[in-house]
């Protein structure tokens, strides 16, 4: 048999998860100096993962990541196979039997919990229920959100909560010509909200936001932002914090909460959005639905950098007639395939998938969110896949077995034995286009299927 990697014999990688991470995976395979064939696999028959369903509706821009991820789907390398659930539908160890190689970049699908009494309560919800939802994500499509309510309460100071709570003030003129689910604009053409509190748990040199997505608070048509002054003041550490120089982007939020703390409340405007520091819930409270949050005040200890919150035994009350939780994502397990607990993420060295001992796992390699943890901008995922993919190649030697490997024909072959439907990246252009067509009379980039049966019947 040839040498693996060249012509007759190219290197056959199966990359689990359309999202940024295995575009950028499969981009890094298809640029290398090796003969690559890439089959990437998508849950959804919709490809693109986050930059589909997670980035927010009003954030059209950082949706133009999708053009170059068109640019490689469009290489005759890549082949998309798309509705089929990889450790359901077609298990790892068929995979590494078709494949040379397996490469994880299927994100962080869930959230972490808070752990307090009521976080269950009917009101209570996990930002990505809502984000998912306002995306047109079919897995939350038959979701309900009662904004009937005059408060709402995120809990915590991440860009995910950011987005939240920026979609909840927002009025729907300033959503209707985003590819908002028409789903989720009908229901919040009807809301009663008037307060929407952002909670962090540290201080206001500690929030996790980035100053773009903060600013933006600052430009809303129908909301104040509102930071009260008394909240700004910092210990000692804090303030080194913001005077270290590599920490720019924390003075900047810093300094927007100050400003948003001086600015006069406009009248005119019928919504506030607080954000609050150095509050740690401690309990969700309410009979059937969630009535009342319980926070416990909060100090800051340890070093500049590394200053952890720590509750002060003293409480306060707060109505909340509807929570949203935004403290992070992490990953789901894969069967046959090593999760660490802990973490939410395939554990690896570098991208080569290990065990729990830290033995590496032949064959399975590891991308984006389910290797580092949810953490980064779009962009940083194309660095982690860059160096995933550097480890594969280095591999190369190790992955040259004798077997001859059935790529993308084996693939088939199994979900055809089994009767699953797939989707190839030629069937999803059909259901783009359809989007696309049904957004237009609305002036919206796009109008979404939320169903996945609706996109199979385009294709059909
Ligand atoms: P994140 O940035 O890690 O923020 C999580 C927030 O939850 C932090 O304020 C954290 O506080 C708080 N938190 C964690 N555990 C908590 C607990 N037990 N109780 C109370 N608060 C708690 O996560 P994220 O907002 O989910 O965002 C994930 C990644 O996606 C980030 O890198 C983000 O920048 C990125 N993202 C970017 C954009 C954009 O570029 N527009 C949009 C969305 C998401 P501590 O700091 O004290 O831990």
């Amino acid at each position: 048999m040839d040498n693996l990697g060249t012509d007759n014999n190219p290197l056959l990688v199966a990359i689990v998860g359309s999202g940024p991470s295995g575009f950028y995976a499969a981009e890094a395979l298809i640029k290398s100096d090796v003969k690559i064939k890439v089959d990437v696999i998508e849950r959804l028959p919709s490809p693109y993962g986050l930059v589909r369903s997670g980035v927010a509706p009003d954030h059209q821009k950082l949706k133009q990541a999708i053009n170059l991820y068109k640019k490689i789907a469009d290489t005759p390398d890549f082949n998309l196979i798309a509705n089929v659930t990889v450790g359901e539908d077609i298990s790892v160890a068929e995979l590494r039997k078709t494949h040379h190689a397996v490469i994880f970049t299927c994100g962080a699908e869930t959230d972490r919990k808070l752990g307090i009494s009521g976080e269950e309560l009917k009101g209570s919800h996990t930002a990505t229920e809502f984000v998912g939802w306002y995306n047109g994500h079919p897995d939350y499509r038959e979701l309900e959100f009662d904004l009937s309510h005059d408060i709402a309460v995120i809990i915590g100071q991440g860009n995910v909560a950011a987005d939240v709570s920026r979609i909840l003030s927002k009025t729907v003129d300033e959503l209707r010509h985003t590819d908002i689910a028409q789903h989720a604009l009908d229901v919040l053409a009807e809301s009663k909200l008037k307060e929407i509190h952002v909670i962090g748990r540290r201080g206001p040199a500690q929030a996790k936001f980035t100053p773009k997505e903060l600013r933006e608070f600052g430009e809303l048509s129908d909301c104040n932002p509102i930071v009260q002054e008394q909240d700004l003041v910092l210990n000692d550490e804090s303030k080194k914090e913001l005077e270290e120089k590599s920490n720019i982007t924390n003075k900047k939020i810093y300094d927007l909460f100050a400003n948003f703390s001086k600015r006069e409340l406009d009248s005119n405007k019928s919504k506030k959005c607080f954000f609050s520091f150095l509050l740690g819930p401690k309990e969700i409270t309410g009979n059937i639905s969630i009535e009342k949050l319980i926070l416990e005040k909060n100090e800051l200890s340890g070093e500049a950098f590394k200053q952890s919150a720590k509750g002060i035994n003293e409480t306060i009350e707060m109505d909340a007639g509807i929570l949203f939780r935004s403290i992070g994502y992490r990953g789901v397990p894969i069967s046959d395939v090593p999760f660490h607990e802990g973490w939410g993420t395939i554990p690896n060295e570098k991208g080569r998938v290990t065990d729990t001992d830290g033995v590496i796992v032949e064959q399975l390699y590891t991308g984006g969110w389910i290797k580092r943890g949810p953490s980064g901008i779009i962009g940083t995922n194309r660095a982690c896949s860059v160096e995933t993919v550097r480890c594969l190649l280095e591999d190369l030697d190790k992955l040259n077995i004798e077997t001859k490997k059935s790529g993308a024909e084996g693939i088939y072959s199994i979900l055809n034995n089994k009767n699953i439907r797939h989707i190839s990246f030629d069937d999803w252009t059909k259901i783009d286009t359809e989007e696309v067509k049904h957004g237009e009379p609305k002036g919206k980039p796009r109008e979404k299927y939320t169903y996945v049966n609706e996109m199979l019947s385009v294709i059909n």
